[in-house]
Parts: structure tokens; C-alpha cells; sequence
């Protein structure tokens, strides 16, 4: 059967490329069913892009409805009369077969945008992500815009996103996605395009690899019984598929790794393998020792900051990005570690509006405030992030020199980039709080915690106001602020050793 490439294809690809290769050559009955979440994503994806197009106050015209044969006829043909936009329309070259939201008419030709029900640029999860483009989107943009210029109708390489704030953001392909990436993000779309072609046609054999992205793919079960029975080396912490595929001539797996002799590849502050350091090889050597030995505890690599404050709060929020709002600021308070002590204070938007948003923002301010002083524990940027984001949203509530000053290192602790990181080593595959709190043997009410889901049940609450389904959201927020407690415990508990 001949297949042509598409944009989710590539965007895929970029995801995971094996991902890719078990779409095409794998059994589909393999596959688990798809998360809530993920159907969720879908549905507010077409939800989002009906409301924008329904909304238009410019012509256009609407080829989303018809069959994909009638739909390429009718959009060479609305090109030919050099109609202005064409929402739905099918354009293809070659094995490269394209579904723009949108073609719009420029004065040398026509250029492609989608329509995506979230940020035009990458969310914050960390506080150097924010204005960068996301490299999933800018290989969908490519294809389309490829297309184009093999049709001989490209207006430029300036295809764009219509995103959740209906703002235009435009994807200049032939610029780099960030100041350490020399390859522009046409020469991205043309590499993953290539990888793409020799995975359909065999020439490539990928590997699954153990990595965050896992957890919403429907492969997860497939791929992780076999990272397990490979013993593979991604499952040593942050090593990822790029580090494997380079050391995996060497060594393959981790207990391979583990028994290997680390100092026969290191070459001076280098090591035989390519952009792998030598004191970062070690690091992973020494991971890869402690998930190899079956009796191996957490490690303290150096003693860590940590504030002796009487009161100490553990600190955790829920978004939903697709909204892009911050819904709710749980806080585990407890004084003189003292396990009576504790309490779980939470304030939570009742509706999606930025009102709601504003007020929940504000009574968690105030409760911090009065919490004074207090050691606040977190664990990553995220929290901190959000809160620089909610300040400028609603600069009357807090200034910023406040918000810098609630998270002073002196007794703001992030947990995972201040102690865990530089301080600890765990015999655990990854150093979430989810992983890490669970070796600890901390228990989540939930049978199936996680960010994304909490994001869903929210969807859901909204929808339907039951409260049972808000006081699941509570209670697993709940969790993961006694989990960041239980993991400051646990490394209070090896400090002590
Ligand atoms: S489960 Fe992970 S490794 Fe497997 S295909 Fe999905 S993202 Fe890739």
C-alpha cells in the first residue's frame, strides 16, 4: 500500500520516532487505549477550532466537510480563482500529503497556519521555555509549507499558528528554535522528513526509550515491558535516546553498563562518546550501579540547603495549560515537625474564568502572608513560574519584588533543582515526585495519579459541578503536597545516617 507522509506523522516523529515505527509496522491491538486526557486534547482541539472559524469576520471558504478526493479538487480550484482562505482544504506533492487548518493568500502565493487550542509557543514549565516554538508544530507548518513550494504557490517559508489567546503567531522556518540549536527549523522539518522516510520504508529500526513522553502515548505498556526485559539503558536517569543510540555500540544495557569499567572510555574531561562528558558518564555510571544492585539505598552526594524554620509549608499547584490557567494552590502546613501539626489548605478557582483565577491567586497570597515565617517547599521551576506568570496577570495583588522575595533560596526550597539534582542519587528510573515519594513508600489515594488526569477531571467538574470529582482533584493535590513532604523527610532521614 503506498503511504504518504502527513503532518502528524512528523509531529509524532518529533514526539518519540518510535512512535512512529510502531504505528506503521506494529499490531494496533497492541496499543493501550487512549488516555482521557488525550481525548480530551482531541475534543477541545476541534472544539476550540469550530468556535474560531465560526467567529470569523473575514471570507473564507469552508472545505472541512467534503471527502479528501473532492476536497484536494476543490482547493487547487479555490487557489486557482486565488480565493483569500480556505479553511479544511487538501493540498499534496509527491508522498507528502498536507491538511491545513487554513491556507491564506498572500501577495506572491499562499502560506499555511493551523489553528491550536494552545499556546503558539512553548508552555512554561520551566523559566527559559517561554517564546520558543515548538518544534512539533514547526514540522507540521513545514510540511504544509513544502507542499507549497513544490505546487509553486509558496508565498515564503512564514507559515503561522492561530493560537488559544487568538493571537497570530508566525513560524519563521528558516530561523533556529533556540540560541544553542544551530540547524534552522526548516533543516529540522527536512531531517525528521528523511528519518521519517526510512522508518516507513524499513531502512531504520528504532528503540523504545524510556522518557516523560511515555506516559501519554499509547504504546506505554508495549514499550515499557520491553525497556524492562532489554534492561535498557534509558532507564537510567535523564541518560534519554540521544545518549543511548550514542553509547549503545559499547554497551547495552544497564547492568552491562554497571559491570563495565567506566574509566576505559573517558579521554581526559571527554569520554569515546560524542557529546558525553566525562564526569556526566560517570554520573550515569554511577546510576546505572545503583538500579543494577537490588540492595542499593538513595545516596547524599553533598549536604544540602536546607532552612531551619519552625513552620514549613509544602507547596504545589494545578494548571490547565489549554485554558492557561492556574486552578488551584494546595499547601501542606506543618510546625515543629510535628506530624499533629498537620493540615491541608487549599484554594481552588470554582470557575475557568480569570476572575476565579485571580481570587484563588489572591486568598493563597494572603494565607502565605500569614504563614509567615515559614520554610516553603516545592518540587521544580513550575510553581515558581506560575506565580512570576499570575503576578503579571494581576500585578494589584502582588509585586513582583514580593513574589521574588516568597521564593528568596533562603527559605524557598525548590526540592527537585536545589537538593534532589545536585545532591542525591536514588536507584529509580527517572526523579520525579511521583517516582521518588513512591520508593519512599508513599501511597497516592488514587489508583491512577497524575497532572494530566488531574487536568481532566477539572474538564470534567467544570462540565458536570459534581463534587465528587472536585474533592478527587483536592485529595490528589493533597497527595502530591504530602509527597513533597515525605520526600524532604526521607532525605532529612539520610542526611541523619
Ligand atoms: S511509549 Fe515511549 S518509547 Fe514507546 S512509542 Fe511511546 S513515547 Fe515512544
Amino acid at each position: 500500500m503506498h503511504r504518504f507522509i502527513t503532518a502528524s506523522m512528523l509531529y509524532d516523529l518529533v514526539q518519540c520516532p518510535h512512535r512512529l515505527y510502531l504505528d506503521i509496522h506494529e499490531d494496533p491491538k497492541k496499543r493501550d487505549p487512549e488516555s482521557k486526557f488525550v481525548e480530551l486534547l482531541w475534543e477541545r482541539g476541534t472544539a476550540y477550532e469550530k468556535e474560531v472559524i465560526s467567529n470569523l469576520k473575514i471570507p473564507y471558504i469552508d472545505l472541512s466537510s467534503e471527502e479528501h478526493e473532492v476536497r484536494e479538487k476543490l482547493t487547487l480550484e479555490a487557489i486557482a480563482r486565488g480565493d483569500p482562505l480556505i479553511y479544511g482544504g487538501c493540498i499534496r506533492a509527491g508522498d507528502l500529503l498536507g491538511v491545513p487548518d487554513l491556507l491564506s493568500r498572500r501577495d506572491t502565493g499562499y502560506v499555511a497556519g493551523d489553528i491550536k487550542s494552545g499556546s503558539g509557543f512553548e508552555d512554561i514549565s520551566s523559566d527559559d521555555s517561554d517564546g520558543k516554538p515548538k518544534k512539533h508544530y514547526a514540522v507540521q507548518l513545514a510540511l504544509y509549507t513544502d507542499i507549497l513550494e513544490k505546487m509553486g504557490i509558496s508565498a515564503g517559508r512564514y507559515p503561522y499558528i492561530w493560537d488559544i489567546h487568538g493571537e497570530e503567531v508566525v513560524y519563521n522556518l528558516n530561523s533556529t528554535p533556540g540560541p544553542r540549536t544551530p540547524d534552522t527549523l526548516w533543516q529540522l522539518y527536512k531531517d525528521c522528513l528523511n528519518q521519517a522516510h526510512r522508518i516507513l520504508t524499513l531502512e531504520e529500526y528504532t528503540l523504545p526509550a524510556y522518557s516523560g513522553t511515555c506516559k501519554l502515548c499509547h504504546w506505554n505498556t508495549f514499550c515499557k515491558h520491553h525497556l524492562y526485559q532489554r534492561n535498557d539503558l534509558t532507564l537510567i536517569p535523564e541518560l534519554g535516546r540521544a545518549k543511548r543510540d550514542t553509547m549503545y555500540s559499547y554497551v547495552k544495557s544497564v547492568k552491562e553498563f554497571a559491570r563495565t569499567d567506566v574509566s576505559t572510555f573517558i579521554k581526559g574531561k571527554g569520554t569515546v562518546f560524542n557529546r558525553i562528558g566525562a564526569d556526566t558518564l560517570r554520573k550515569f555510571h554511577l546510576r546505572a550501579c545503583l538500579l543494577a544492585d537490588t540492595r542499593a539505598v538513595p545516596l547524599i552526594k553533598k549536604t544540602p540547603y536546607l532552612p531551619t524554620i519552625e513552620k514549613e509549608l509544602f507547596f504545589d499547584i494545578e494548571t490547565d495549560p489549554m485554558r492557561d490557567i492556574c486552578y488551584l494552590h494546595g499547601f501542606i502546613e506543618r510546625t515543629g515537625n510535628n506530624p499533629g501539626t498537620e493540615r491541608y489548605v487549599a484554594f481552588f478557582a470554582k470557575t475557568p474564568s480569570w476572575d476565579d483565577e485571580r481570587l484563588a491567586f489572591a486568598q493563597a497570597w494572603e494565607y502565605v502572608q500569614s504563614s509567615l515565617p515559614a520554610a516553603i517547599y516545592y518540587y521544580s521551576k513550575y510553581e515558581r513560574t506560575w506565580w512570576r506568570k499570575l503576578q503579571k496577570r494581576y500585578p494589584d495583588i502582588a509585586s513582583e519584588s514580593h513574589i521574588e522575595e516568597m521564593f528568596d533560596p533562603s527559605k524557598a526550597i525548590d526540592l527537585y533543582y536545589d537538593v534532589v539534582v545536585p545532591c542525591t542519587e536514588w536507584p529509580c528510573n527517572d526523579h520525579s515526585i511521583k517516582t521518588l515519594a513512591s520508593y519512599l513508600g508513599f501511597k497516592w489515594r488514587d489508583p491512577s495519579p497524575s497532572g494530566a488526569a488531574s487536568i481532566e477531571w477539572y474538564n470534567r467538574w467544570i462540565e458536570t459541578g459534581e463534587p465528587n470529582i472536585q474533592q478527587r482533584i483536592l485529595e490528589y493535590n493533597e497527595d502530591d503536597c504530602v509527597a513533597t513532604r515525605v520526600l524532604l523527610d526521607g532525605i532529612l532521614g539520610l542526611l541523619s545516617e
